[in-house]
């Protein structure tokens, strides 16, 4: 192969390792997925990456110009370093960038799974390549990403973009961080979960739940809402209220024209973007109304590889770490 300005793309934030040699126009030339087996440890973990970028970039390593590596926080993207993230156990402080480039000879960026994921759909996805937007994923956690005038906005410590964790009811359920009301415990797919296991037994949430396994989860609440179920009513309307006040707040401060949604509750979409789009028209000031549109992920479970890929697919955008390589 003769081709210039491949790039590898690597998500760690999901449940097993996936890779991809990616071309500059976002196209997938090959992938790999690898089991993470995170109980083993950071090193084990380090040599089935090592093993995965090797095997993307057998017999075209010297078309490659890099590779991306998207990895769950908290870590520090500019030092390329993981601190110790609640989803790998036993990592605390792998200089993750460094130890990738001395053993394979190449350089290599870290991000946040999050805002890989943002700069994929900018790039590759509903973002396209346009301006400034907020990226937001929601599942079993509320995880997001901002591209700001075309450039991944990272701040100083590169923490920036974690709307999960923004208060929107200080008097609200307590969260995974420690604190209460953080949008995430209030629109997450466990906290729809939870608000559903709590409705009355007459609800059509807990029969459905009980012909699909017996355990109440989000997607149930959405089913019955769509049946015409008065309580999983009360929880959408709730979950896209909260979700319209986390995010007016950010449309305030940053002016974005789109919110692209990802994540497994954003399969919901159907039932979400229409109640979403015009609780958020109420929260706005008059300028801002009608200026910001949501709308849904396009890459799906892509958007990490492509986003770790894309740190390197425009060198002037210098958005990754290494920037002086
Ligand atoms: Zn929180």
């Amino acid at each position: 192969m003769t081709m210039k300005g491949l790039c590898v793309g690597i998500d760690l934030g999901g449940t097993k390792i996936a890779g991809a040699l990616v071309d500059q126009d976002g196209s997938i030339l090959r992938r790999i997925r690898l089991e993470t087996r995170v109980e083993q440890g950071p090193q084990a973990v380090i040599d089935r990456l090592v093993e995965a970028i090797v095997q993307l970039t057998d017999g075209v390593r010297s078309s490659v110009e890099g590779v991306g590596v998207a990895a769950p926080g908290p870590l520090d993207s500019r030092s390329g370093v993981v601190f110790s993230p609640p989803n790998l156990p036993g990592w605390v402080d792998v200089p993750l960038r460094q130890v990738l480039e001395d053993r394979l000879g190449v350089p290599v960026k870290l991000e946040n799974d999050a805002n890989a994921a943002a700069w994929g759909e900018y790039w590759f996805g509903a973002g396209q390549r346009k301006g400034s937007m907020i990226y937001l994923t929601v599942s079993t956690g509320v995880g997001s990403g901002l591209v700001l005038d075309g450039r991944l906005f990272r701040g100083e410590n590169t923490f920036a973009g974690e709307i999960g964790h923004t208060i929107v009811d200080p008097e609200g359920p307590p969260c995974g961080c420690g604190r209460q009301g953080c949008l995430e415990s209030l629109v997450s797919g466990t906290a729809i979960a939870k608000f559903g296991q709590t409705t009355d037994p007459s609800s059509l949430i807990h029969s459905l739940a009980a012909k699909d396994g017996g355990v109440i989860r989000a997607e149930h609440v959405f089913e019955a809402y769509r049946m015409g179920d008065a309580h999983a009513e009360k929880i959408v309307r709730q979950t896209v209220r909260y979700l319209a006040i986390g995010l007016s707040n950010l449309i305030h401060i940053f002016n974005p024209g789109k919110i692209v949604v990802g994540g497994g509750v954003s399969r919901a979409g159907d039932v979400l973007f229409p109640l979403l789009q015009e609780q958020l028209d109420s929260y706005l000031m008059a300028p801002f109304r009608g200026t910001c549109e949501a709308v849904p992920a396009a890459l799906g479970e892509d958007a990490g590889v492509l986003g770790a890929a894309a740190l390197w697919t425009d060198r002037r955008q210098q958005v990754g770490t290494g920037d002086s390589s």
